[in-house]
């Protein structure tokens, strides 16, 4: 292969979803948290669950033991507030896994309160856990229902109330400068440092496309973090500054997308830095903006959607909206992908065997239905039979039950380290149970793109030309799951019951 670039390994793919032709867009918008700047994500999140739980505790409730527990929640999962539980979904929407509060909740409570519902996002019942930013939202909610059981929060108080607790208490955390002062002040310790991040967006600034920044973070706190992030990187005197042709802070996305709202220049000038002045006409470059509106930059630009490629970290405001409204095309960064990617590759050959025992299942139960319906047609006396005595049929239906219960009791481990892949509690992030989960169709419906980071952009250069793979299809011939059960192969013959 010429040129210098090798290949990603397999978990830094661009993987696609529709066929996108880069040298087809035009300006390529980039979100900044967890998406140009990645942070450790347990070293942020126990920050910001601290300073929630310090709010909490200063209203008087006693929280001082509870403790941030990364693996309680996770990004995908959905709190129902409702009933004080927490959720994984599958891509219908089916619960498929619930807690109450920290608890597992088991088979028949689970059946009980989710066998006729079906997850709708777009209800005010349901919060979607969109990004990173989530985990110490789910964690520390699931905690504070065990007290709010316990009879131990001020009442009178609902699960819903509780919510709307930590929903404030979040927001101001996120809002209220404290837990960004620290952030700011110790970098090393909450960034994830990046460098191929900077040389991938200067590849695509010099193939002729135009960089935006679109953040909801503030001024005072975008500065330093790109500053941070980018300014290392870059050679020949250039800037953060100079590398994007549109910066836009303050956002306010998923409004950003829909709605007009009044644009502001930052001021820059030392002394009166982070002022802000109304703003009329085309952006500049080079000058930071407040808030706004997508279709202004659209305008500003002379571009229509599918132009402009849009790639954020957050589910819903950064590439649901995007999508669905303006129809730019979108770039989803998902981080856990490489941890999840490299999970699933380590458990290849577990899965070849559970895959393996459960042709052997379906095989033996495809044989059981048989015996079953030629007992019944003996009995009642119609349709074609192949005339064997009675308790012979019996004494098979008997041995194959007997041959499933054992194949069940050797599958039951590999099928359970197969749901604690990642995380023990709640599984790989894209898949419930054996379906894709709620996540992974929102992915697949809204991002025309997913990756794990900005920088693997680099490795596909911008004239990549993603093309999305042939969809599948349950009755798909090649496809474990579109072999036909009947009519069952006979035992031990290796034969092949599919064409
Ligand atoms: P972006 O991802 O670059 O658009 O920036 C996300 C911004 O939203 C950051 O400044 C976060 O601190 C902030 N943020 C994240 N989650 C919340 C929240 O739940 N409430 C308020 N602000 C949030
Ligand atoms: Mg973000």
């Amino acid at each position: 292969m010429s040129g210098s670039l090798t290949a990603p390994p397999p978990e830094r793919g661009l993987f696609c979803n529709r066929t996108l032709n880069m040298r087809a867009i035009k300006a390529i918008g980039y979100d900044m948290d967890y998406t140009l700047i990645h942070y450790r994500v347990e070293a942020w999140e126990q920050r910001a669950y601290e300073h929630m739980r310090q709010r909490l505790e200063s209203l008087g409730w006693p929280v001082g033991h509870l403790r941030f527990d990364p693996q309680l929640s996770m990004r995908g999962l959905i709190i129902d507030t409702e009933k004080g539980n927490l959720l994984k979904a599958n891509r219908f929407g089916f619960v498929k896994k619930a807690l109450h509060g920290t608890h597992a909740m088991d088979f028949d409570a689970q059946r009980r309160e989710y066998a006729r519902t079906i997850v709708d996002l777009a209800e005010p019942r349901w919060v979607f856990l969109n990004t990173l930013f989530s985990l110490s939202e789910g964690c520390i909610y699931a905690q504070l229902v065990d007290l709010l059981d316990a009879g131990r929060l001020p009442g009178p108080m609902g699960y819903g109330d509780l919510y709307e607790h930590v929903r404030r208490s979040l927001d101001a955390t996120h809002m209220e400068g404290a837990l960004k002062a620290e952030i700011v002040g110790d970098p090393e310790r909450y960034v994830l440092s990046e460098p191929e991040t900077a040389l991938a967006l200067v590849d695509q600034k010099n193939a002729g496309k135009k960089l935006l920044l679109i953040t909801n973070s503030e001024w005072a706190y975008t500065l330093p973090m790109m500053h941070a992030a980018f300014d290392p990187y870059l050679t020949g005197g250039m800037t953060w500054r100079e590398l994007f042709d549109v910066v836009i802070v303050s956002a306010r996305k998923p409004e950003f997308f829909t709605t007009r709202a009044n644009l502001f220049e930052v001021v820059t000038t030392p002394g009166q830095e982070g002022l802000l002045r109304p703003h009329r006409g085309p952006l500049k470059p080079g000058v930071p903006y407040f808030g706004g509106s997508a279709s202004e930059v659209e305008h500003s630009l002379g571009m229509s959607g599918d132009e402009i490629l849009y790639v954020g970290d957050h589910m819903f405001g950064d590439v649901h909206v995007t999508k669905n409204v303006l129809r730019w095309r979108t770039a989803l960064v998902l981080r856990e992908l490489e941890d999840e990617v490299r999970a699933i590759t380590a458990f290849r050959t577990t899965e070849a065997l559970l895959a393996e025992r459960m042709v052997d299942k379906e095989r033996l139960e495809a044989e059981a239905c048989q015996v079953r319906l030629e007992l019944q047609r003996n009995k009642q006396g119609y349709g074609p039979r192949t005339e064997q005595p009675e308790e012979l049929l019996h004494a098979r239906l008997a041995e194959l039950q007997l041959q499933l219960r054992t194949l069940d009791t050797e599958r039951s481990p590999l099928a359970r380290a197969a749901s604690e892949l990642s995380n023990p509690i709640w599984g790989v992030l894209t898949r419930a149970g054996n379906d894709k989960s709620h996540l992974a169709r929102q992915v697949e419906r809204y991002a025309d793109i997913y990756t794990s980071r900005v920088s693997n952009f680099l490795y596909a250069t911008p004239f990549v030309y993603l093309r999305s793979p042939r969809g599948s299809l349950p009755h798909d011939p090649s496809l474990p799951g579109g072999t036909p059960v009947f009519p069952p192969a006979s035992a031990g013959e290796g034969e092949s019951s599919g064409p």
